[in-house]
């Protein structure tokens, strides 16, 4: 189903093995950063337009969630989530190395347009569904990624709580869970592929320029 999308919040390190891999310090808590919502783009099967001229673009496969409701204090994951998907928070990595170098925020390299790209979204199964269930992301037909919520170093009950009390949460705010390690860059006609278990959600081909 495609929802309509309010603030875009987005988790970074929440897993230990991607924070190691791009050799970062595991954070004390939840590390938030957001996307414009012009930089969302639902995979149609449309190609994707994506920066060529600006160093490499990572893909980092990620389970999104959707909000249902506004946030109050005590809500549980199954409450207020209403629907999930599989998305990808695409990153310049020489720019995002960059802006870190000179403590600069995140946005240039997080937010250009076509940045996050979501598969449609499915109902919500709850919370202990969604922790059993692995996903991945397939780059031209190679397993790049595979992570399951239950190897997050903030839960997702952790990060509607902190994300609800610090920003305030409602119905269309969708939440980047963060990613598996794996990360790599995309080229020109890479096709990008989510599988939520055995099934494929979507899959869309890059152009870059
Ligand atoms: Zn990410």
């Amino acid at each position: 189903m495609i929802k309509n999308i309010r603030n875009v919040f987005c988790v970074g390190r929440n897993y230990v093995m991607h924070a190691a891999e791009l050799g970062n310090p595991i954070p004390d808590e939840p590390l938030i950063f957001s996307k414009p919502t012009h930089a969302i783009t639902y995979m149609t099967g449309e190609t994707v337009q994506l920066p060529g001229t600006l160093g490499e673009v990572h893909y980092e496969g990620e389970l999104v969630l959707h909000i249902g409701k506004e946030y109050k204090p005590g809500m549980q994951v199954d409450g207020i989530v209403d629907a999930f998907t599989l998305g990808i928070d695409f990153t310049l990595r020489d720019v995002q190395s960059d802006l870190k170098k000179k403590g600069q925020p995140w946005l240039k390299a997080k937010g250009f347009r076509n940045s996050g790209l979501v598969a449609p979204f499915q109902a919500f199964p709850g919370v202990e569904k969604i922790t059993e269930i692995s996903f991945s992301l397939v780059q031209n037909g190679i397993v790049k990624q595979e992570g399951t919520a239950s190897e997050m170093l903030f839960n997702l009950q952790t990060i509607i709580d902190y994300l609800g009390q610090y920003y305030g949460l409602a119905e269309g705010d969708i939440i980047y869970t963060g990613t598996p390690a794996g990360v790599g860059p995309v080229q020109d006609g890479d096709k990008l592929a989510l599988n939520w278990g055995s099934d494929e959600l979507a899959s869309s081909t890059i152009t870059m320029n």
